[in-house]
């Protein structure tokens, strides 16, 4: 199985990332990813926090391929509370082609099992969220099964972050059970680098390496050929209407 899209990215328009949009490209070019999607964070919850929300208005003006490969736009929102609203206005949203919806320590400090659970389950829900970032981080525990369940009910993905086996200790143990119970379930599951740096942009060692062990069917991962991913926006899309 091959990822050709990588689903989430940061560029130095999140504030702790250090390549730009034209780098980033690049890197995915050079492994051969047919796209990338943007996913800076959200500017989250009192201001003063990089991006300014100008970043996501303004990405429009990008165009769809960079570099000979596909330039997707998105975020990375923080969920901000148990309904699972996010620190995204809802028309800045629309602009995008595909939002990552996640638990971060500045925003939403780690909860109860339960309280993390819910905040997941109810950002799934959101109708404009694409799918939930690392919910394999163990700084966060969830019911893993009424996550997997929101994510297949709702239409929506659950990533599995290459970047959590590095740097979310832990993470290689809740990565497989979600990705087991996606399996059981037949959950979709996308697969994101979370590169903060150009070299990083489609870098899947670990999540395929994974996928191997457990034989992951390539059919739930939206992100395992140009044509399911762009059926998974079509279908995203089409649920967004009223
Ligand atoms: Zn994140
Ligand atoms: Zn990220």
């Amino acid at each position: 199985m091959k990822i050709v899209i990588d689903t989430h990215t940061h560029s130095i328009a999140s504030g702790h990332a250090y390549s730009t949009v034209d780098e980033m490209a690049r890197g995915a070019r050079k492994r051969g990813m047919r796209g990338f999607v943007l996913t800076d964070h959200g500017p989250g919850i009192s201001g003063g926090i990089l991006p300014h929300p100008y970043h996501f208005g303004n990405l429009r003006i990008l165009p769809e391929r960079i570099h000979g490969v596909r330039f997707l736009k998105g975020v990375e929102a923080n969920i901000l509370d148990l309904e699972g609203s996010l620190d995204m206005a809802e028309a800045m949203l629309l602009g995008l082609d595909f939002v990552l919806a996640g638990l971060h320590e500045r925003c939403f400090p780690p909860r109860s099992r339960e309280e993390n659970t819910l905040a997941l389950v109810k950002a799934l829900a959101h109708p404009l969220v694409d799918a939930v970032s690392h919910a394999g981080n163990p700084v966060y525990p969830i019911d893993a099964r009424s996550v997997v369940l929101a994510a297949r009910d709702n239409g929506k993905a659950i990533e599995i972050n290459n970047s959590s086996f590095r740097i979310r200790p832990g993470s290689h143990e809740r990565c497989r059970e979600i990705a087991l119970l996606c399996m059981e379930t037949g959950t979709r599951v996308v697969c994101g680098s979370d590169a903060h740096f150009w070299l990083d942009v489609g870098r899947f060692d670990k999540v395929l390496e994974l996928f191997r062990e457990i034989g992951m069917p390539a059919s739930l991962v939206v992100n395992s050929s140009e044509a399911s991913f762009d059926h998974f926006l079509e279908q995203r899309k089409a649920s967004r209407r009223p």
